[in-house]
């Protein structure tokens, strides 16, 4: 497996990274997983995007996206795959115990794994955890997972396999890594961005491509939904069977079929050149 590591290719065993990097000792990385289909990715140019807008909300140095998409070409290209998740790390370079040797550059990595197609349809549970809607990370896809972390683990001691958090004013806000959508009286909605969710990529493209609204929505919407389905870069729709006790029997109903298919549909038209 060969990954890019700051200036080129590298066997993975042998790419290092110091012990000092900011992303191991302050978290202080942003990232992106963006999906491949034959080498070519998915939606790369939003992914470049969130990547900058992340770093900068972070106060990292700008990174040059010409060189990132650089990287993850070369990556892909030298590790074929039919269906992949090419994982950008990019992290502040040597952390401040080393702030006295002057300006340490920036990490970037960038790595390809296998991704699988998920079932159609999975069960989800929600945590006590809130997301702050109001925090100097809000929005920003940093490499601070460690709450989400937590909250997966929880779902899986569930036997689900995501959580979702509300926000700290008790509204629906987002899963540890997808975006959610309810359908209630024939409409479909998913919370706003200032929810405190993650801008998700797939999440503006099913509110493109099905009409689903934003709407603030209370937690306990999920008890009341028709549908509850999740978004995300590896899931594209993915529908829900269980919310915490609660069957949805049927899943995924016809609102949540409708949205799958318009990413079969539209999906394969958008991958990149
Ligand atoms: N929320 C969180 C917290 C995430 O990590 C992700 C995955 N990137 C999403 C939502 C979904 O975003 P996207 O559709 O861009 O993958």
């Amino acid at each position: 497996m060969k990954i890019w590591l700051n200036d080129g290719l590298r066997d993975v065993d042998s790419a290092r990274v110091s012990v000092l990097d900011h992303g191991l000792t302050v978290g202080d990385g942003v990232f992106e997983t963006v999906k491949s289909v034959e080498g070519r990715t998915f939606a790369l140019t939003r992914h470049l995007a969130r990547l900058a807008r992340s770093a900068r909300g972070l106060g990292l140095p700008e990174p040059d996206l010409d060189e990132v998409r650089h990287a993850c070409a070369a990556v892909l290209e030298a590790n074929p795959l039919p269906l992949g998740r090419l994982r950008i790390t990019y992290t502040g370079g040597l952390s401040p115990l080393d702030s006295d040797r002057g300006d340490q550059g920036t990490t970037l990595v960038v790595a390809l794994g296998e991704a699988a197609r998920r079932p159609d349809s999975t069960a989800v549970i929600t945590v006590p955890w809130t997301r702050n809607e109001r925090g100097a990370l809000t929005g920003l896809k940093t490499t601070s997972y460690a709450e989400n972390v937590v909250a997966l683990a929880r779902a899986h001691e569930h036997g689900a396999s995501e959580a979702l958090f509300a926000n700290t004013v008790g509204q629906l806000c987002e899963g540890t890594g997808s975006n959610v959508f309810v359908v209630l009286d024939g409409e479909i909605l998913t919370p706003p961005v200032a929810s405190g969710c993650l801008d998700g990529i797939t999440r503006a493209l099913a509110v493109e491509w099905t009409g689903a609204r934003e709407a603030d929505l209370p937690l306990d919407v999920l008890e009341r939904a028709d549908e509850v389905f999740l978004t995300s870069t590896l899931r594209d729709v993915q529908g829900v069977h269980r919310v915490d006790g609660r069957q949805l029997p049927g899943a995924p109903g016809p609102m949540t079929t409708k949205a799958m298919r318009a990413f079969d549909e539209r999906a394969a038209d958008d991958l990149d050149p």
